[in-house]
């Protein structure tokens, strides 16, 4: 059988996936998008928006009726719950069906293709090729957007450990306010748990490091809080998935690249991907387009990265996490610290 040939072959319709299929489309380029789902969008993810990622949509077309917005609060140990600054902490939810919707347009209206419900199955980047179960797929440049468990990383041969888990109730018909973060330091360690409220249904979740925190936990632990909170989770599925944090690099011999989970940019400590894999799926696709583009959104992020990943391992020591809890919980009570403390931990 012949194989197909594709000037840039994007493994993926997610954030990152459909952003760089965009710009290589707006660049003139001949672009094809795998998406092994037959849907475009929907993933397990709370959907937050920070105001950077808000940014980066809105100039493309977001709508930002089509978001319900929520100034962020946080909770470290037993304090009450308190409001960050409400411009740098401003979280917008969007349900991930009707973001991929809206990049999905974008990316077609450019003149991507997107084809739906076709998995890439094996990836030869020796051949520049990938195999679905159709056929084979040359490519001269390869984007692996594929998300945490990517097979372009796979192919590469990096490690894949997908250290952080992140585990949800999206409880239908409940908008339960404020959105929050909380740390509970004796039941998630180093991780977190949040509520984030969308227009027509509340995300109630956590999120932990899988050798910190054995995720058979989260389930009963989140159940447990929602109900607490006055969210029946009777009946609701719950939803878990992996991100990989563990960064390797974006450009690889043989005109492979990386974007988003695959590439492990989301922060372990926010477990905040969205804006990551916009920025990366971007810049990815503008260093195809130009040689020597600088990506200078990617480096900033990769600098923020680096930063919330250094105190994410130091938090692993429990004396750490002790010291570091209730520095914070004082902190957040005096209020010029909390537009510092969401620039640190939300704005990056
Ligand atoms: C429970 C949870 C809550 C989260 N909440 C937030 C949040 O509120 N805000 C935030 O910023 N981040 C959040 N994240 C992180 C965020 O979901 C990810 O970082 C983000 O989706 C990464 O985007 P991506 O495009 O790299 O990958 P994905 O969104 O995972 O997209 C990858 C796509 O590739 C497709 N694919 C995979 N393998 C193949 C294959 N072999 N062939 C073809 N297609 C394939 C998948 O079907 C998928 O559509 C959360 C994560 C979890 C697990």
């Amino acid at each position: 059988m012949n194989a197909e040939s594709v000037d840039c072959l994007v493994l993926g319709a997610g954030p990152a996936g459909l952003r760089a299929a965009q710009v290589l489309a707006e660049a003139g380029r001949e672009v094809m998008v795998l998406e092994k789902k037959a849907t475009v969008g929907p993933k397990t993810c709370a959907g937050g928006l920070t105001a950077k990622s808000v940014s980066e949509l809105v100039p493309l077309g977001l709508p930002l009726e089509a978001t319900f917005a929520s100034v962020g609060h946080v909770r470290f140990g037993g304090e009450p719950c308190t409001a960050l600054d409400a411009e740098l902490a401003l979280v917008r939810t969007i349900s991930r069906a009707a973001l991929g919707r809206m990049q999905a347009d974008w990316a077609r209206a450019a003149g991507a293709e997107i084809r739906i419900g076709t998995t890439a199955r094996g990836v030869d980047t020796d051949r520049h090729e990938v195999s679905t179960g159709g056929g084979a797929i040359r490519y001269h440049h390869l984007i692996g957007a594929d998300g945490s468990d990517s097979a372009v990383r796979r192919a590469l041969g990096l490690p894949s450990p997908r250290g952080c888990i992140a585990a949800e109730f999206n409880v239908p018909g409940v908008r339960l306010a404020p959105l929050r973060i909380e740390c509970d330091e004796p039941a998630l360690a180093n991780g977190y748990f949040w509520v984030f409220p969308h227009a027509d249904y509340t995300s109630i979740g956590a999120a932990a490091l899988k050798d910190v925190i054995p995720p058979r936990r989260l389930r009963p632990y989140i159940a447990g809080r929602a109900e607490a909170l006055g969210a029946a989770v009777d009946g609701v599925p719950f939803e878990a998935a992996t991100l990989e944090v563990e960064y390797h690099g974006l450009h690889f011999p043989g005109g492979v690249h990386l974007a988003g989970d695959a590439a492990g940019v989301a922060s372990s400590l926010t477990a905040e991907g969205i804006y990551a894999a916009l920025v990366t799926g971007e810049e990815v696709a503008r260093s195809i387009v130009e040689r020597d583009y600088p990506a200078p959104k990617t480096r900033r992020w990769l600098r923020v990265k680096a930063r919330h990943d250094r105190l994410m391992r130091r938090l692993r020591a429990r004396w750490a996490r002790t010291l570091t809890i209730g520095a914070l919980s004082a902190l957040v009570r005096v209020p010029p610290a909390r537009r510092p403390l969401a620039r640190w931990f939300v704005d990056g």
